[in-house]
């Protein structure tokens, strides 16, 4: 498999080259030159697969002969250590948890997988080359990476985090790891973080000295892999009688771009939905035909406050840039934190089920879209779950009223020493990469 940037202006890489650019030359995203299509037999038999089985199908293709079959099944392996179960809510609506892994969140799929295919590169090259892998983070990105990419040989990783914006068990998942993770609090908001990342990989001087790559969501080895649970989930579906939506809470509009893919491949979802909290581009843009960002909005979905998501380019090109075709696939609606808050309350009144802020707002999203059919019966509705609630619980616990029970995991966490140096402009940043 052969990727192309979306720019046009850089030459066509392979699999482990688009990982390690992030980016193309020409700051281009990276685009498979064709979309592989399963078999049939596959998808009607699919309850035959176990979920390692169900990545290897569907990954394969995309990475082509670059990384042996063994090798990419044991890369597999060690993402998939966990499971995405599927809780009833209603009838024909259920919560599809992606919040099992390491840092309860389900950028740990993507984070995982591109980190082991990173390492496998690496350690295949004989000269032993250091890799600098640099993130900005609003939260759930910085934590993912950091654990994925934990005690890696040759591999630094460096987070940029804004002060103060980052929920608290967020922040302790940046700065206790140590070792090859190092914790950068900046003193200013996440697009500040962002534009200093974007500055280091056009520094000459930087990039002369440094092998640096990025593994935020543009990353081809991120956003494929997030396929697997869409697959996954289509096997564990409740009533398989019925046509299943999927609403997928949406921040840069990776995640659903991935279950985009999953469908153009042959998986039988009949319908997305892209539920968005008050940052509206998507929504405004389907329903008026004008891409016009606005600029972006804090909300308590703070993993979902994206004005210009980065991925929907790739969504566009997967559609012909037909607005009408992808339409028939793709649906978005908008929602304020308000009717959020009332959401999470709403379902836990309903089923004692304790909902993230994003998670809600995928919810509503479903409800809206099923009420727009005449019958909304005929359809199973699956609300992607994105965080364990406890990563917000500030947030909602003033809204249920209830302590939410911290896991194990991060109890212990929680005794461990934060550690992170304070930066204030691009040339500290610039000093600690030379240091490394
Ligand atoms: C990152 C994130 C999202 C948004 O995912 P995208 O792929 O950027 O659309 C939604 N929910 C949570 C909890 C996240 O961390």
């Amino acid at each position: 498999m052969k990727y192309y940037s979306l720019n046009n202006n850089s030459k066509n890489v392979g699999f482990i080259e688009a990982i390690e650019r992030g980016l193309a030359p020409d700051r281009g995203l990276y685009f498979p030159s064709e979309i592989p299509e399963l078999s049939n037999y596959f998808v009607n038999n699919i309850k035959k697969y176990s979920d390692h089985e169900i990545a290897f199908q569907v990954i394969n293709p995309f990475v082509g002969n670059e990384i042996p079959n063994d090798v990419l099944k044991g890369i597999i392996k060690k993402t998939l250590k966990f499971n995405f179960p599927i809780v009833n809510i209603s009838k024909n609506i259920a919560s599809l948890e992606l919040f099992q892994g390491p840092t309860l969140a389900f950028k740990d799929v993507g984070a995982r997988f591109m980190a082991n295919c990173l390492s496998y590169a690496n350690l295949k090259e004989k000269e032993n080359k250091k890799i600098t892998v640099l993130v900005a983070t609003s939260g759930d990105t910085g934590g993912a990476v950091a654990n994925g990419f934990y005690k890696f040989k040759n591999i630094d990783v460096v987070i940029l985090f804004p002060k103060g914006k980052v929920s608290e068990i967020q922040e302790y998942q940046l700065t206790t790891l140590g070792k090859n993770i190092t914790a950068l609090e900046v003193e200013g908001s996440f697009d500040d973080c962002q534009n200093f990342v974007k500055n280091a990989f056009i520094d000459p001087e930087l990039i002369k000295k440094i092998n640096l790559t990025s593994a935020n969501s543009i990353n081809v080895g991120r956003w494929l892999a997030q396929m697997f649970y869409y697959f996954i989930a289509y096997r564990d579906r409740p009533n398989p009688d019925k046509e299943l939506i999927v609403s997928v809470p949406s921040g840069n509009f990776g995640n659903i771009c991935a279950g985009l893919v999953s469908k153009k491949m042959g998986l039988p979802i009949s319908h997305f939905i892209a539920s968005t909290n008050s940052n509206d581009t998507i929504p405004r843009f389907l329903n008026t035909g004008i891409y016009k960002p606005k600029k972006s909005i804090q909300t308590i979905s703070n993993a979902m406050d994206v004005a210009n998501p980065s991925n929907f380019l790739r969504i566009q090109k997967l559609f012909n840039n037909d607005i009408f075709g992808l339409k028939k696939s793709l649906t978005a609606y908008s929602y304020s934190d308000k009717q959020t808050e009332k959401a999470i309350n709403k379902i836990y009144k309903l089923k004692n089920y304790i909902t993230d802020p994003h998670g809600a707002v995928g919810y509503l999203g479903l409800i809206d879209f099923l009420n727009s059919k005449k019958e909304p019966e005929n359809y199973q509705g699956l609300f992607l779950e994105t965080a364990h609630p406890i990563k917000f619980s500030k947030t909602v616990e003033k809204i249920i009223k209830e302590k939410i029970e911290i896991p194990n995991e991060i109890k212990n966490m929680l005794k461990r020493k934060k550690k992170s140096t304070p930066i204030k402009d691009y040339n500290d940043l610039k000093s600690i990469l030379f240091s490394k």
